[in-house]
């Protein structure tokens, strides 16, 4: 049997199985069963090896074994948090296919993920059997895809699209190939963190036959790019597959300035993109994993001039509704009305600009005459009540 099917075959599933091999007590175990007939865990023989279990507070440790406050919702959580169903955008034309943005949809082929993520914002589905889709079902889908000349990229998510076995993944991208008028196909996956052993020299170089092909990981703690996980990373990229990584920000996990900073290096190493850094949804039971959009905003700021350029993320808030991504941004500017700009150096000095000609040097106005750089026409700002000091 191939390497990755036996780390899904030998994978932690039941509390039991857990049980047999940590320490924990007989409370824990009647919590962990309690979780665990709500949303499914799953940790495969490799992960786990990963995870120190002499530290209670491990990271990996959070992120693959249930906790019983995944059963305290809270006010404001929700089960579809960023509105992958809402139907009065009409999003979801057919089964398994979410589109919001007009040139891409999601695709998503199985409910199924290599491990279950405790802050999973799709837990609603994750694992599910009731998500499994039929033949007919997926067929349906692509037809619709087909028919939709707008799109131009299709985003292969789940559950994870990598726990389809290779067959049927290269069929899906070969029907997909034949559409001219999709360009791109991204698969987001974690599988190269949950059973690295998946991207195999024959996943890989089939890929490459569907060029341009995007893999679009999930790393969230440097340990996860353990030296096996670099190595068959090394597959997809020698392939000329490039790669770009997504992750949440989650409290007392990586949100604190060095755990980023060693992420995105240790990324960057292993030659994958940082791309986006998620603020957590509101999906239901994970309010422990919430660290503030403040938090992540003063992140990016110590990040940007302590490590390249390119090893920033962008930092995304959804929120709830299906309404779409906005990048966070820190505002590095301010202004006097009058073209004239303040902005902030990576090294936290305040530098004065003038935007276009410069006509009367040395006319630059005093630091606290500015305000922040009015980008909206009035209208605009009405709209959202004023400048925002409600
Ligand atoms: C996140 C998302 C995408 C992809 O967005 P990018 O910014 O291109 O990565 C597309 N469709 C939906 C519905 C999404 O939620």
């Amino acid at each position: 049997m191939l390497r990755w099917l036996e780390e899904q075959k030998y994978s932690i599933s039941t509390p039991e199985q857990l049980a047999d091999k940590i320490d924990i007590s007989g409370k824990e175990l009647a919590q962990l069963q309690k979780v665990c007939s709500r949303f499914r865990m799953q940790i495969t023989p490799y992960y786990l090896d990963l995870i120190d279990f002499d530290d209670p507070k491990d990271p990996l440790r959070k992120m693959a074994v249930p906790d019983i406050r995944e059963l305290r919702f809270r006010k404001g959580e929700l089960a579809d948090p960023i509105g992958d169903t809402n139907e009065d955008l009409d999003n979801q034309p057919v089964k398994a296919i979410t589109h919001r943005y007009e040139d891409r949809v999601l695709l998503y082929p199985t409910p199924e993920c290599g491990g279950y993520c405790r802050y999973c914002f799709r837990r609603r589905l994750a694992g599910k059997e009731d998500f499994q889709l039929t033949k007919k079902q997926l067929d349906k889908a692509l037809d619709y895809i087909e028919k939709h000349n707008e799109i131009h990229e299709v985003i292969l998510t789940g559950g994870d699209p990598l726990m389809l076995i290779d067959e049927k993944v290269f069929a899906i991208l070969d029907r997909l190939k034949a559409m001219e008028h999709v360009w791109t196909i991204r698969i987001h996956t974690r599988m190269p963190v949950w059973n690295p052993y998946r991207i195999t020299d024959e996943l890989a170089e089939g890929l490459k036959r569907f060029n341009p092909v995007w893999i679009v990981t999930h790393f969230n703690h440097p340990r996860e790019l353990s030296d096996i996980a670099v190595e068959h990373i090394a597959k997809l990229v020698d392939n000329g597959i490039p790669v770009l990584n997504q992750g949440v920000l989650l409290k007392g996990v990586n949100d604190d300035i060095e755990t980023q900073r060693e992420l995105n290096w240790a990324l960057v190493r292993a030659r994958v993109k940082p791309y986006y850094m998620h603020h957590l949804d509101k999906a239901q039971g994970i309010s422990h994993f919430r660290a503030s959009i403040k938090r992540g905003m003063n992140i990016l700021r110590e990040l940007r001039g302590t490590i390249p350029g390119y090893c920033i993320p962008h930092f995304i808030l959804d929120i709830p509704g299906g309404y779409g991504k906005i990048p966070m941004q820190y505002h590095y500017l301010n202004s006097n009305g009058n073209g004239g700009i303040i902005v902030e150096t990576p090294f936290n000095e305040l530098r004065k600009y003038e935007d276009g000609v410069d006509q009367k040097a040395g006319e630059a106005r005093d630091l606290d005459e500015m305000k922040p750089l009015e980008l909206y026409p009035e209208e605009i700002m009405e709209k959202i009540g004023g400048n925002g000091d409600s």
